[in-house]
């Protein structure tokens, strides 16, 4: 593959921008060489400005959940334009998009949008702490809310792929207020509870985690945490940014049927605009300004043109056996990559939860942090390029989830997998 395109553009930005990039993983630090830069995305497809074409589970991090350039999307997008890009005053499609979440999401009985995740995750511990008068929080290790200062302790994502524990910049006073627990470790959150119980505003949690790789909770472990959140007066916070609409309809607290106090979403109801939101009970939303006292705004909150993408894609999403369709499409793939790897004698395993997936290079199964950054990360990333080269696109980092999209067909799929058995022979060699 030609990349001459993008390794001059990557010169040019890594003049300009810290590292070449606007967020850290695209850089491609952690499995080497060098991004290419995208002309275009359609379907299960990015083509960079080479001419090189690439099959994407990527999805632009979670939101293309139906596809790049989806006609549907696109054309809300062209629609909603017409009438001009922000107003600054309440516009109809807010009150539609928080009718959709509520309706899609119960334990959301009022929702307040904003412009990212981050801004989501931030507004949450922040009501949180405001409702109820306490300072601590709890997050898990390897766990990524976005980059909130109390936030960046022992996160995922990027974090992990850097090897930054704590990022500077954090005040030791705000970091020490931010407990951390091991993943899937049921005595572990007992005993947080049992020593810091009173003190704890809020846990929160990626239901499934999917920036330490891709981590299922184990059965029973979610019922626990809400226990022990019940018992204590602290409040169960769902980071559901990415699991949220992906995993099922509504979300992983359907999937595995529990309730929490407060969500968090972003990614796919943006339809692949900068979007993110959070809901809960009516009486702890009912605390944030300018209905109670706890400060939270946004200049582009609600934005017409946001909204618009956002519904078409929930739209979308609603169709009957949507997420059964992804789930299976997932099951294919992952069994597919378990069945090439076991020929090529590459000791690997795979996830799945419905429209996630994790891949691991190792003979376990993996469903706690500790084993995720135990696996052959050295493996994982010359399989990351052998699939470059055969123009297939993955996470540019050992520790991401997968993303499956309904435009994910059987043939795309199966090419994949071609593509996946000369990798593992790469990797075996
Ligand atoms: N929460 C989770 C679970 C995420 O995966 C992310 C981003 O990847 C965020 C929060 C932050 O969202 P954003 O990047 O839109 O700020």
């Amino acid at each position: 593959m030609n990349h001459d395109q993008s390794h001059r553009l990557f010169s040019r930005a890594q003049e300009l921008l810290p590292g070449g990039v606007n967020s850290p993983v695209r850089a491609f630090k952690s499995v080497g060489g060098e991004p290419f830069f995208v002309e275009r995305a359609d379907g299960a497809w990015l083509f960079d400005v080479d001419g090189n074409r690439y099959i994407d589970y990527v999805g632009s991090w979670g939101p293309m959940i139906v596809g790049h350039n989806h006609p549907a999307v696109r054309n809300a997008v062209s629609q909603a334009i017409q009438n001009g890009l922000s107003f600054g005053a309440p516009c109809p499609a807010e009150v539609t998009m928080a009718e959709t979440i509520t309706r899609l999401v119960p334990s959301c009985e009022m929702v307040r949008m904003v412009n990212s995740g981050t801004e989501a995750t931030l507004s949450a511990i922040r009501l949180a702490r405001g409702a109820t008068g306490r300072n601590r929080i709890v997050k898990f290790e390897g766990c990524y809310h976005g980059h909130g200062d109390s936030f960046l302790v022992k996160a995922g994502s990027g974090m992990l792929t850097l090897g930054v524990p704590t990022s500077p910049g954090v005040p030791a006073g705000l970091s020490e207020l931010t407990l951390t627990l091991s993943y899937n470790d049921f005595d572990g959150a007992t005993e947080l509870f049992q020593q810091y119980g009173n003190e704890i505003a809020c846990l929160i949690i990626e239901p499934v985690v999917g920036n330490a790789n891709c981590l299922p909770p184990r059965a029973g472990y979610l019922q626990h945490l809400r226990d022990l959140c019940t018992r204590h007066g602290a409040l169960l916070i769902f980071d559901e940014v990415m699991t949220g609409f992906r995993v099922a309809l509504g979300g992983a607290q359907a999937h595995y049927g529990i309730t929490p106090d407060l969500s968090t979403f972003g990614k796919v109801i943006g339809g692949g605009m900068p979007v993110g939101a959070y809901g809960g009970r009516r009486d702890l939303l009912s605390q944030i300004a300018p209905s109670g006292p706890i400060y939270q705004a946004g200049t582009l909150s609600g934005n017409p043109v946001a909204m618009a993408a956002g519904l078409a894609m929930l739209e979308l999403i609603q169709a009957p056996g949507f997420h059964d369709r992804l789930a299976a499409a997932s099951n294919t793939l992952c069994d597919g990559l378990e069945a090439a790897a076991r020929d090529a004698g590459v000791p690997f395993t795979t996830t799945r939860v419905g429209g996630m997936f994790g891949m691991f290079f190792t003979d376990q199964q993996v469903d706690t942090y500790a084993q995720a950054v135990a696996c052959d990360i050295g493996a994982f990333n010359t399989f990351f390029h052998a699939m470059l080269e055969r123009g297939v696109f993955l996470a540019p980092s050992a520790f991401e989830a997968g993303f499956m999209s309904s435009a994910h067909d059987d043939a795309v799929i199966a090419d994949t997998l071609t593509a996946a058995r000369e990798a593992f022979q790469v990797v075996a060699a």
